[in-house]
């Protein structure tokens, strides 16, 4: 059959209707089975890439591509959808933590003559800091780069500059860092990218994939930190700079279940209440209404730790409601479907600012798609994380 009338559109139309239905309904719908090897990559999670091009050749020519009318077996899935600019993976990571220490030990390590240069890894121990203690996860260049520069001069080589522009761009051809906000392709590290950084302000961050696994899962972090230090400083991470970049070591213990038990608890009751179809009724009084689920709407509180989920958020209000909570709004990201699924993958937190952008604003509809791939790699960060 032919696989080359499939496009970039359809293979993300497909990804998304894997989304809305689940990965396991998904594949019984349209008969595949889950992929040994070669996923496509997408979001922070992974597809069946067979599966996915098959309902793919659907939303070109109206009819879905069967298991068996594929010739040329997984690699050849695989290839197609390298050409169409996707991420194809050989096998499935046992975890993502797994594939965090995996991409940290691709990282570049450059020399200076006092040693390593230090530009890169003290760039993400910032980032890092930042997930520990949920701050934003994208910050806007003119605020990173006095914060970054002054890290630099502290604790890099003594005959480095401190130039946090290369680390800021060299990160963004990684799976760990992503720039968002900026017109045109971001231009090489080596040359003079300060003034086109000074210029677009784009923000930088890290990938919502490892800010979610690396905020919810603290020995994951200490992981790391723990690599990154035996890569880049010998062992030895200077004490100030963790203090610094709030990674200085509590040793605290929990009690009681942690927000990631009670998030993929939630999610299991939604998933429950999904498969007997209780979300597919509908209450009709004044006009009709898809039940809600008080668990979904819990569960993406929980995941938001009280900040909205909005990776471009100017601030939410300082103040609280009466009963101390931070003001947030649990919205549904309605994209294709009709009234989407009510599962936390396609749920946000947010502030009632972003909410007003998003329902009236004259940007709500290239939010709308933001927020959507926001809450799905968020849901699958925490999800990912369930034995
Ligand atoms: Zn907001």
């Amino acid at each position: 059959m032919g696989l080359s009338v499939i496009t970039r559109e359809a293979v993300l139309d497909a990804v998304a209707e894997c989304d809305r239905l689940g990965r396991d309904r998904f594949l019984e719908q349209y008969g595949f089975e889950r992929a040994r090897r070669y996923l496509l990559h997408y979001g922070g999670a992974f597809y069946d890439s067979k599966a996915v091009v098959g309902v793919a050749h659907r939303y070109v020519t109206g009819r879905p591509l069967s298991a068996g009318e594929f010739s040329g077996g997984q690699q050849r899935v695989g290839r197609l959808l390298e050409r169409l600019g996707f991420d194809v993976v050989a096998e499935e990571p046992s975890s993502p933590r797994k594939r965090l220490l995996e991409v940290l030990g691709t990282l570049r390590v450059a020399n200076t003559a006092e040693g390593t240069a230090r530009h890169q890894p003290i760039t993400l121990l910032w980032a890092l800091g930042r997930a520990a203690h949920r701050r934003p996860r994208l910050v806007p260049w003119w605020d990173a780069h006095p914060e970054l520069r002054g890290l630099m001069r502290g604790y890099g080589q003594p005959s480095s500059n401190a130039t946090p522009e290369f680390p800021v761009l060299a990160l963004a051809r990684t799976d760990l860092w992503e720039l968002q906000g900026h017109v045109g392709p971001i231009p090489p590290a080596h040359g003079r990218p300060a003034a086109w950084l000074e210029e677009q302000n784009p923000s930088c961050g890290l990938k919502t994939w490892v800010y979610e696994l690396v905020a919810s899962n603290e020995s994951a972090r200490a992981e790391a930190v723990k690599l990154l230090g035996s890569t880049f400083f010998d062992g030895n991470i200077p004490e100030g700079l963790l203090e610094e970049v709030g990674l200085r070591r509590a040793g605290n213990t929990t009690v009681g279940p942690s927000p990631l038990e009670t998030y993929l608890r939630l999610c299991r009751t939604v998933e429950a209440a999904e498969a007997r179809g209780d979300h597919d009724r509908t209450t009709r009084t004044a006009r009709e209404q898809p039940v809600r689920s008080a668990a979904a709407v819990r569960a993406v509180l929980i995941r938001s730790a009280g900040r909205c989920e909005n990776p471009t958020c100017a601030g939410q209000p300082d103040d609280v409601t009466e009963d101390g909570d931070p003001i947030l709004e649990v919205d549904h990201v309605q994209n294709r479907a009709a009234w989407g699924r009510d599962h936390p993958i396609q749920m946000i937190a947010l502030c009632p600012n972003c909410h007003a952008i998003k329902t009236r604003g004259r940007t709500g509809g290239q939010l709308t798609e933001r927020l959507l791939a926001e809450a799905q790699a968020r849901h699958h960060a925490w999800a990912s994380q369930a034995e």
